[in-house]
Protein backbone atom coordinates (compact mmCIF):
# COMPACT_ATOMS: atom_id res chain seq x y z
CA UNK A 1 0.00 0.00 0.00
CA UNK A 2 1.53 3.68 -0.64
CA UNK A 3 1.09 6.09 1.60
CA UNK A 4 0.29 9.75 0.95
CA UNK A 5 3.17 11.15 2.87
CA UNK A 6 2.70 14.51 1.47
CA UNK A 7 -0.56 14.97 2.46
CA UNK A 8 -0.44 13.69 5.45
CA UNK A 9 -1.29 15.06 8.97
CA UNK A 10 -1.24 13.85 12.71
CA UNK A 11 -5.07 13.04 12.41
CA UNK A 12 -5.40 11.65 9.60
CA UNK A 13 -1.89 9.41 10.25
CA UNK A 14 -3.71 8.66 13.74
CA UNK A 15 -7.21 7.76 11.89
CA UNK A 16 -5.64 5.29 9.40
CA UNK A 17 -3.41 3.84 12.14
CA UNK A 18 -6.48 3.17 14.03
CA UNK A 19 -8.89 2.05 11.19
CA UNK A 20 -6.30 -0.34 10.20
CA UNK A 21 -5.56 1.67 7.15
CA UNK A 22 -1.37 1.11 7.65
CA UNK A 23 0.09 0.00 10.45
CA UNK A 24 2.90 2.42 12.61
CA UNK A 25 5.48 0.10 10.86
CA UNK A 26 4.29 0.40 7.47
CA UNK A 27 4.69 4.02 8.00
CA UNK A 28 7.77 3.98 9.88
CA UNK A 29 8.77 2.19 6.97
CA UNK A 30 7.47 4.37 4.35
CA UNK A 31 9.47 7.29 5.67
CA UNK A 32 13.02 5.09 6.05
CA UNK A 33 12.10 4.38 2.39
CA UNK A 34 11.69 8.16 1.57
CA UNK A 35 14.84 9.47 2.80
CA UNK A 36 17.31 10.82 0.29
CA UNK A 37 20.81 10.72 1.97
CA UNK A 38 22.38 12.99 -0.56
CA UNK A 39 20.01 15.86 1.28
CA UNK A 40 22.31 14.61 4.14
CA UNK A 41 19.24 16.16 6.60
CA UNK A 42 20.00 13.29 9.47
CA UNK A 43 23.94 12.80 11.60
CA UNK A 44 21.88 9.50 12.72
CA UNK A 45 18.72 7.45 11.11
CA UNK A 46 18.26 4.65 14.23
CA UNK A 47 18.39 1.55 14.00
CA UNK A 48 15.38 1.00 16.20
CA UNK A 49 12.68 2.94 14.46
CA UNK A 50 10.43 -0.40 13.21
CA UNK A 51 11.08 -1.67 16.82
CA UNK A 52 9.18 1.72 18.17
CA UNK A 53 6.57 1.62 15.52
CA UNK A 54 5.94 -2.28 16.74
CA UNK A 55 5.74 -1.01 19.89
CA UNK A 56 2.96 1.62 18.77
CA UNK A 57 0.88 -0.82 16.93
CA UNK A 58 0.55 -2.95 20.00
CA UNK A 59 -0.57 0.25 21.65
CA UNK A 60 -3.40 0.53 18.96
CA UNK A 61 -4.06 -3.00 19.45
CA UNK A 62 -4.84 -2.75 22.90
CA UNK A 63 -6.76 0.09 23.39
CA UNK A 64 -4.06 2.88 25.23
CA UNK A 65 -3.22 4.52 21.68
CA UNK A 66 -2.75 8.57 21.78
CA UNK A 67 -2.84 10.93 18.99
CA UNK A 68 0.86 10.95 19.15
CA UNK A 69 1.08 7.15 19.31
CA UNK A 70 3.00 6.00 16.17
CA UNK A 71 3.86 9.82 14.64
CA UNK A 72 7.05 9.74 13.15
CA UNK A 73 9.13 12.52 14.36
CA UNK A 74 13.00 14.05 13.37
CA UNK A 75 14.76 15.22 16.55
CA UNK A 76 17.51 18.07 15.87
CA UNK A 77 20.61 16.22 17.20
CA UNK A 78 21.12 18.46 20.22
CA UNK A 79 18.27 17.24 22.27
CA UNK A 80 18.86 14.13 23.85
CA UNK A 81 17.58 10.84 23.54
CA UNK A 82 18.35 8.14 25.82
CA UNK A 83 21.12 5.72 24.41
CA UNK A 84 21.31 7.62 21.37
CA UNK A 85 24.21 9.16 19.52
CA UNK A 86 23.61 13.15 20.29
CA UNK A 87 26.30 15.36 18.71
CA UNK A 88 25.45 19.00 18.71
CA UNK A 89 26.91 18.60 15.32
CA UNK A 90 30.45 19.21 16.78
CA UNK A 91 33.40 16.81 16.68
CA UNK A 92 33.86 17.16 20.35
CA UNK A 93 30.38 14.71 20.90
CA UNK A 94 30.84 12.42 17.70
CA UNK A 95 30.57 9.13 19.66
CA UNK A 96 28.35 10.93 22.58
CA UNK A 97 25.64 9.13 23.87
CA UNK A 98 22.68 10.60 25.82
CA UNK A 99 22.63 8.99 29.40
CA UNK A 100 18.82 10.48 29.94
CA UNK A 101 16.36 11.60 28.18
CA UNK A 102 15.40 15.63 27.56
CA UNK A 103 11.73 16.69 28.87
CA UNK A 104 10.68 17.18 25.81
CA UNK A 105 11.21 13.69 24.45
CA UNK A 106 10.47 11.99 28.04
CA UNK A 107 6.54 13.59 27.21
CA UNK A 108 6.93 12.51 23.55
CA UNK A 109 8.06 8.76 24.66
CA UNK A 110 4.72 8.63 27.03
CA UNK A 111 2.71 8.98 23.84
CA UNK A 112 4.33 6.51 21.94
CA UNK A 113 6.22 9.01 19.05
CA UNK A 114 8.34 6.80 16.65
CA UNK A 115 11.48 8.74 16.45
CA UNK A 116 12.99 8.54 13.36
CA UNK A 117 16.72 10.01 13.93
CA UNK A 118 19.07 13.00 14.64
CA UNK A 119 19.03 15.46 12.36
CA UNK A 120 22.15 17.90 11.39
CA UNK A 121 22.33 21.47 12.64
CA UNK A 122 25.33 24.15 12.99
CA UNK A 123 27.88 23.17 15.47
CA UNK A 124 26.04 23.25 18.60
CA UNK A 125 23.24 25.32 16.67
CA UNK A 126 25.53 28.39 15.87
CA UNK A 127 24.94 29.14 12.22
CA UNK A 128 21.60 30.16 9.54
CA UNK A 129 22.76 27.91 7.20
CA UNK A 130 23.75 23.98 8.94
CA UNK A 131 26.66 24.65 7.01
CA UNK A 132 29.01 24.67 10.28
CA UNK A 133 27.97 21.19 10.98
CA UNK A 134 31.14 18.95 11.79
CA UNK A 135 29.18 16.23 9.92
CA UNK A 136 28.69 17.62 6.67
CA UNK A 137 26.17 20.80 4.70
CA UNK A 138 22.71 19.68 4.45
CA UNK A 139 21.18 20.51 1.24
CA UNK A 140 17.92 22.96 0.41
CA UNK A 141 15.17 20.48 -1.09
CA UNK A 142 14.02 22.82 -3.50
CA UNK A 143 17.21 23.47 -4.49
CA UNK A 144 20.41 21.23 -4.02
CA UNK A 145 22.70 24.11 -4.78
CA UNK A 146 21.71 26.09 -1.84
CA UNK A 147 21.69 25.80 2.28
CA UNK A 148 18.15 24.89 4.12
CA UNK A 149 18.82 27.45 6.59
CA UNK A 150 19.78 27.06 10.26
CA UNK A 151 20.64 25.86 12.39
CA UNK A 152 17.69 23.57 12.79
CA UNK A 153 18.35 22.47 9.06
CA UNK A 154 18.13 18.88 9.11
CA UNK A 155 14.66 19.19 10.90
CA UNK A 156 13.41 21.70 8.16
CA UNK A 157 14.72 19.53 5.27
CA UNK A 158 13.15 16.20 6.95
CA UNK A 159 9.48 17.54 7.70
CA UNK A 160 9.52 19.34 3.44
CA UNK A 161 10.75 16.51 2.33
CA UNK A 162 8.68 13.67 3.91
CA UNK A 163 11.01 11.89 6.33
CA UNK A 164 9.02 12.36 9.59
CA UNK A 165 5.69 14.04 9.64
CA UNK A 166 7.01 16.48 12.49
CA UNK A 167 10.29 17.58 13.69
CA UNK A 168 11.47 19.28 17.12
CA UNK A 169 14.30 22.01 16.67
CA UNK A 170 15.78 24.58 18.60
CA UNK A 171 15.84 28.51 18.96
CA UNK A 172 18.31 30.93 20.39
CA UNK A 173 17.75 33.47 17.53
CA UNK A 174 15.89 32.24 14.55
CA UNK A 175 16.89 28.52 14.21
CA UNK A 176 13.52 27.34 13.83
CA UNK A 177 11.54 29.77 11.90
CA UNK A 178 14.43 30.84 9.40
CA UNK A 179 14.86 27.38 7.99
CA UNK A 180 11.31 26.89 7.78
CA UNK A 181 10.55 29.63 5.63
CA UNK A 182 13.94 28.37 3.75
CA UNK A 183 12.17 24.89 3.19
CA UNK A 184 8.70 26.15 3.30
CA UNK A 185 7.53 24.99 6.06
CA UNK A 186 6.03 25.51 9.69
CA UNK A 187 8.22 26.52 12.22
CA UNK A 188 7.36 28.04 15.52
CA UNK A 189 9.55 30.05 18.55
CA UNK A 190 7.33 29.44 21.99
CA UNK A 191 7.45 31.89 24.37
CA UNK A 192 10.92 31.52 26.51
CA UNK A 193 9.98 29.26 29.41
CA UNK A 194 7.13 27.44 27.54
CA UNK A 195 8.99 24.24 26.84
CA UNK A 196 11.67 22.54 29.61
CA UNK A 197 14.98 22.97 28.23
CA UNK A 198 16.34 20.29 30.56
CA UNK A 199 18.19 18.09 27.74
CA UNK A 200 18.71 20.22 25.20
CA UNK A 201 22.37 21.05 24.41
CA UNK A 202 22.59 24.61 26.09
CA UNK A 203 23.76 27.81 23.95
CA UNK A 204 22.00 30.94 25.00
CA UNK A 205 20.61 30.01 28.12
CA UNK A 206 18.48 32.70 28.33
CA UNK A 207 17.15 32.39 25.19
CA UNK A 208 17.10 28.81 24.14
CA UNK A 209 13.68 26.95 23.55
CA UNK A 210 12.89 23.81 21.56
CA UNK A 211 9.84 23.80 19.55
CA UNK A 212 8.28 22.05 16.59
CA UNK A 213 8.28 22.28 12.83
CA UNK A 214 5.62 20.97 10.91
CA UNK A 215 3.84 20.74 7.56
CA UNK A 216 0.57 22.56 8.93
CA UNK A 217 -0.18 24.90 11.75
CA UNK A 218 -2.59 21.85 13.88
CA UNK A 219 0.47 19.44 13.83
CA UNK A 220 2.57 22.11 15.34
CA UNK A 221 -0.18 22.71 17.91
CA UNK A 222 -0.35 19.15 18.38
CA UNK A 223 3.25 17.84 19.47
CA UNK A 224 3.46 21.91 20.81
CA UNK A 225 1.20 20.94 23.31
CA UNK A 226 2.37 17.49 24.19
CA UNK A 227 5.80 18.90 25.02
CA UNK A 228 5.04 22.18 27.37
CA UNK A 229 4.52 22.84 30.41
CA UNK A 230 6.03 23.55 33.49
CA UNK A 231 9.36 21.44 34.54
CA UNK A 232 11.12 21.01 37.99
CA UNK A 233 14.13 20.25 35.80
CA UNK A 234 13.90 23.84 34.52
CA UNK A 235 13.59 26.75 36.79
CA UNK A 236 12.71 28.72 34.33
CA UNK A 237 9.91 26.71 32.47
CA UNK A 238 6.52 28.99 33.11
CA UNK A 239 4.55 27.90 35.92
CA UNK A 240 1.08 25.85 34.24
CA UNK A 241 -0.87 28.02 36.67
CA UNK A 242 0.39 31.36 35.21
CA UNK A 243 0.25 30.38 31.83
CA UNK A 244 -3.70 29.17 31.93
CA UNK A 245 -4.06 32.72 33.54
CA UNK A 246 -2.59 34.45 30.70
CA UNK A 247 -4.46 32.00 27.65
CA UNK A 248 -7.70 33.08 29.35
CA UNK A 249 -7.01 36.78 27.83
CA UNK A 250 -6.52 35.69 24.50
CA UNK A 251 -9.34 37.09 22.38
CA UNK A 252 -10.93 35.39 19.72
CA UNK A 253 -12.20 38.32 17.99
CA UNK A 254 -8.51 39.80 18.27
CA UNK A 255 -8.14 41.59 14.43
CA UNK A 256 -5.38 44.54 14.24
CA UNK A 257 -1.83 43.52 12.87
CA UNK A 258 1.22 45.98 13.44
CA UNK A 259 3.84 46.49 11.09
CA UNK A 260 7.21 47.97 11.87
CA UNK A 261 7.51 49.53 8.31
CA UNK A 262 10.34 51.59 9.13
CA UNK A 263 12.45 48.13 10.20
CA UNK A 264 12.04 46.40 6.25
CA UNK A 265 13.85 49.04 4.48
CA UNK A 266 17.57 47.84 4.35
CA UNK A 267 18.96 44.76 2.46
CA UNK A 268 15.72 43.47 1.88
CA UNK A 269 14.94 41.69 -1.48
CA UNK A 270 12.72 43.21 -3.77
CA UNK A 271 10.97 39.93 -4.15
CA UNK A 272 10.09 39.49 -0.24
CA UNK A 273 8.74 42.89 0.05
CA UNK A 274 6.44 41.54 -2.64
CA UNK A 275 5.64 38.92 -1.15
CA UNK A 276 5.05 40.56 2.03
CA UNK A 277 2.54 42.71 0.29
CA UNK A 278 0.65 40.09 -0.95
CA UNK A 279 0.68 38.92 2.88
CA UNK A 280 -0.92 42.34 4.28
CA UNK A 281 -3.56 41.87 1.77
CA UNK A 282 -4.50 38.86 2.50
CA UNK A 283 -4.46 40.12 5.83
CA UNK A 284 -7.29 43.04 4.57
CA UNK A 285 -9.18 40.79 2.50
CA UNK A 286 -9.93 38.75 5.70
CA UNK A 287 -11.15 41.74 7.93
CA UNK A 288 -7.94 42.39 9.38
CA UNK A 289 -7.23 46.52 10.38
CA UNK A 290 -3.54 47.22 9.53
CA UNK A 291 -1.51 49.37 11.72
CA UNK A 292 1.60 51.21 11.24
CA UNK A 293 3.89 50.80 14.63
CA UNK A 294 7.38 52.20 15.57
CA UNK A 295 9.99 50.13 17.25
CA UNK A 296 12.54 52.87 17.89
CA UNK A 297 15.16 50.57 19.14
CA UNK A 298 14.22 47.16 17.09
CA UNK A 299 16.91 47.67 14.42
CA UNK A 300 19.56 46.92 17.46
CA UNK A 301 18.31 43.58 18.39
CA UNK A 302 21.00 41.70 15.66
CA UNK A 303 23.69 43.53 17.53
CA UNK A 304 22.44 42.70 21.00
CA UNK A 305 21.94 39.08 20.06
CA UNK A 306 25.43 38.71 19.00
CA UNK A 307 26.56 40.14 22.21
CA UNK A 308 24.43 38.12 24.40
CA UNK A 309 24.50 35.15 22.76
CA UNK A 310 27.96 34.75 22.40
CA UNK A 311 28.57 35.58 26.36
CA UNK A 312 26.33 32.87 27.30
CA UNK A 313 27.27 30.08 24.88
CA UNK A 314 30.92 31.08 26.04
CA UNK A 315 30.07 30.17 29.82
CA UNK A 316 28.20 27.72 28.63
CA UNK A 317 30.29 25.96 26.36
CA UNK A 318 33.32 26.24 29.00
CA UNK A 319 31.96 22.07 29.93
CA UNK A 320 33.43 20.77 27.09
CA UNK A 321 36.68 20.28 28.36
CA UNK A 322 37.66 16.71 27.33
CA UNK A 323 37.52 15.43 30.70
CA UNK A 324 33.61 14.47 30.54
CA UNK A 325 31.88 13.81 27.12
CA UNK A 326 34.49 11.61 25.59
CA UNK A 327 36.85 13.82 22.72
CA UNK A 328 40.02 14.37 24.69
CA UNK A 329 43.25 15.46 22.80
CA UNK A 330 46.14 15.25 24.84
CA UNK A 331 48.66 18.38 25.35
CA UNK A 332 52.04 18.76 27.59
CA UNK A 333 49.78 19.53 30.55
CA UNK A 334 46.24 20.69 31.27
CA UNK A 335 46.20 24.00 29.53
CA UNK A 336 47.85 22.10 26.86
CA UNK A 337 44.94 19.61 26.85
CA UNK A 338 42.31 22.24 26.86
CA UNK A 339 43.50 23.89 24.40
CA UNK A 340 44.15 21.10 21.51
CA UNK A 341 40.88 19.68 23.04
CA UNK A 342 38.98 22.30 22.60
CA UNK A 343 41.51 23.76 19.52
CA UNK A 344 40.82 20.35 17.51
CA UNK A 345 37.40 19.41 18.50
CA UNK A 346 35.51 22.71 17.84
CA UNK A 347 34.83 24.43 14.53
CA UNK A 348 35.92 27.73 13.22
CA UNK A 349 32.22 29.23 14.04
CA UNK A 350 32.30 27.70 17.81
CA UNK A 351 35.71 29.20 18.28
CA UNK A 352 35.05 32.69 16.91
CA UNK A 353 31.78 32.71 19.39
CA UNK A 354 33.81 31.49 22.28
CA UNK A 355 36.29 34.12 22.27
CA UNK A 356 33.68 36.27 21.22
CA UNK A 357 31.76 35.77 24.18
CA UNK A 358 34.91 35.98 26.67
CA UNK A 359 36.21 39.07 25.29
CA UNK A 360 32.74 40.96 26.18
CA UNK A 361 32.52 39.52 29.52
CA UNK A 362 35.88 40.40 30.20
CA UNK A 363 36.75 43.06 32.67
CA UNK A 364 37.07 46.97 31.13
CA UNK A 365 34.66 45.41 28.29
CA UNK A 366 31.91 44.50 30.36
CA UNK A 367 30.32 47.59 30.69
CA UNK A 368 30.54 48.36 27.12
CA UNK A 369 29.38 45.70 25.39
CA UNK A 370 27.30 43.20 28.02
CA UNK A 371 25.70 45.51 30.04
CA UNK A 372 24.66 47.86 27.50
CA UNK A 373 23.28 45.12 25.53
CA UNK A 374 21.41 43.90 28.86
CA UNK A 375 19.65 47.53 28.90
CA UNK A 376 19.06 47.78 25.36
CA UNK A 377 17.24 44.44 25.53
CA UNK A 378 15.13 45.32 28.24
CA UNK A 379 14.15 48.66 26.37
CA UNK A 380 13.19 46.59 22.81
CA UNK A 381 10.77 44.31 25.38
CA UNK A 382 9.35 47.58 26.50
CA UNK A 383 8.71 48.85 23.40
CA UNK A 384 7.34 45.87 21.98
CA UNK A 385 4.98 45.00 24.85
CA UNK A 386 3.92 48.76 24.44
CA UNK A 387 3.01 47.76 21.03
CA UNK A 388 0.94 45.05 21.91
CA UNK A 389 -1.23 47.72 23.55
CA UNK A 390 -2.45 48.63 20.17
CA UNK A 391 -2.01 46.17 18.02
CA UNK A 392 -2.81 42.26 18.48
CA UNK A 393 -0.11 40.66 16.58
CA UNK A 394 2.78 42.05 14.90
CA UNK A 395 3.79 40.49 11.29
CA UNK A 396 7.51 41.05 9.35
CA UNK A 397 8.86 38.54 6.22
CA UNK A 398 10.62 36.37 8.18
CA UNK A 399 13.85 36.32 6.59
CA UNK A 400 15.16 39.44 4.31
CA UNK A 401 16.63 36.82 1.12
CA UNK A 402 15.19 33.51 0.51
CA UNK A 403 17.59 30.56 0.84
CA UNK A 404 20.85 31.55 -0.31
CA UNK A 405 23.65 29.51 -2.67
CA UNK A 406 25.84 27.02 -0.12
CA UNK A 407 29.48 28.52 0.21
CA UNK A 408 28.24 32.01 -0.81
CA UNK A 409 28.04 33.65 3.18
CA UNK A 410 30.83 30.89 4.34
CA UNK A 411 33.82 33.65 4.53
CA UNK A 412 31.77 36.98 6.10
CA UNK A 413 30.38 36.00 9.41
CA UNK A 414 28.51 39.36 8.81
CA UNK A 415 26.37 38.58 6.20
CA UNK A 416 25.80 34.90 7.61
CA UNK A 417 24.12 36.84 10.88
CA UNK A 418 22.36 39.49 9.28
CA UNK A 419 19.84 36.18 7.40
CA UNK A 420 18.66 36.86 11.03
CA UNK A 421 17.65 40.18 11.48
CA UNK A 422 13.80 39.31 11.74
CA UNK A 423 13.87 36.26 13.58
CA UNK A 424 15.89 37.51 16.66
CA UNK A 425 13.72 40.35 17.95
CA UNK A 426 11.38 37.61 19.63
CA UNK A 427 13.99 35.84 20.63
CA UNK A 428 15.73 38.65 23.05
CA UNK A 429 12.06 39.81 23.89
CA UNK A 430 11.43 36.38 25.23
CA UNK A 431 7.49 36.30 23.07
CA UNK A 432 6.47 33.53 20.52
CA UNK A 433 6.79 34.03 17.06
CA UNK A 434 5.88 31.59 14.32
CA UNK A 435 6.90 31.41 10.04
CA UNK A 436 4.42 30.35 7.79
CA UNK A 437 4.81 29.47 4.24
CA UNK A 438 3.74 32.62 2.00
CA UNK A 439 4.35 31.48 -1.76
CA UNK A 440 7.87 31.09 -3.66
CA UNK A 441 9.51 33.27 -5.53
CA UNK A 442 11.45 32.38 -8.86
CA UNK A 443 15.31 32.19 -8.93
CA UNK A 444 17.91 30.87 -11.23
CA UNK A 445 14.72 28.17 -12.37
CA UNK A 446 13.61 26.99 -9.41
CA UNK A 447 10.65 28.04 -7.42
CA UNK A 448 11.92 28.90 -3.78
CA UNK A 449 9.72 29.36 -0.68
CA UNK A 450 9.53 32.57 1.19
CA UNK A 451 7.74 32.65 4.99
CA UNK A 452 5.89 34.94 6.96
CA UNK A 453 6.98 35.47 10.52
CA UNK A 454 3.85 36.63 13.43
CA UNK A 455 4.46 37.34 16.66
CA UNK A 456 2.34 37.84 19.56
CA UNK A 457 2.40 38.79 23.16
CA UNK A 458 4.22 35.78 25.79
CA UNK A 459 1.95 33.25 26.19
CA UNK A 460 -0.47 33.72 23.38
CA UNK A 461 0.92 30.49 21.19
CA UNK A 462 -3.16 29.83 20.65
CA UNK A 463 -3.79 33.50 19.02
CA UNK A 464 -0.66 32.78 17.12
CA UNK A 465 -1.92 29.89 15.83
CA UNK A 466 -5.47 31.09 15.09
CA UNK A 467 -4.03 33.99 12.59
CA UNK A 468 -1.92 31.56 11.20
CA UNK A 469 -4.70 29.37 10.36
CA UNK A 470 -6.80 32.00 8.99
CA UNK A 471 -3.95 33.51 7.12
CA UNK A 472 -2.97 30.20 5.34
CA UNK A 473 -6.57 28.87 4.30
N1 LIG B 1 21.58 32.09 13.33
C1 LIG B 1 21.57 32.09 14.76
C2 LIG B 1 23.00 32.02 15.26
O1 LIG B 1 23.85 31.74 14.50
C3 LIG B 1 20.78 30.92 15.18
C4 LIG B 1 20.99 30.46 16.56
C5 LIG B 1 19.90 29.56 17.03
O2 LIG B 1 18.74 29.95 16.99
N2 LIG B 1 20.27 28.40 17.54
O3 LIG B 1 23.26 32.28 16.38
Amino acid sequence: MKIDLENLTIKKAHEAMKNGGFSARELAQAYLNNIDKDLNAFIVVFDDVLEQADEADKRFKDGTAELLTGIPIAVKNNILIKGKKTTAGSKILENYKATYDATVIKRLKEKGVVFIGGTNLDEFAMGSSTENSAFGVTKNPHDKTRVPGGSSGGSAVAVASNYALVALGSETGGSIRQPASFCGVVGLKSTYGAVSRYGAAALGSSLDQISPLGKNIEDVEIVFDCIKGEDKMDSTSIPDKIYKEAEKDVNENKKIIGIPRHFLKEGIDKEVLENFENSVNKFKELGYKIKEIELPNIEYSLAIYYILMPSEASTNLARYDGMRFGFLKEGENLLGDYMKTKGEGFGKEVRRRIILGTYVLSAGYYDAYYNKAQVLRKMIRKEILKAFENVDAIITPTTPTPAFKIGERTKDPVQMYLADIFTVPANITNIPAISIPSGFVNMDGKELPLGLQIMTPHMQEKLLFKISREVLS
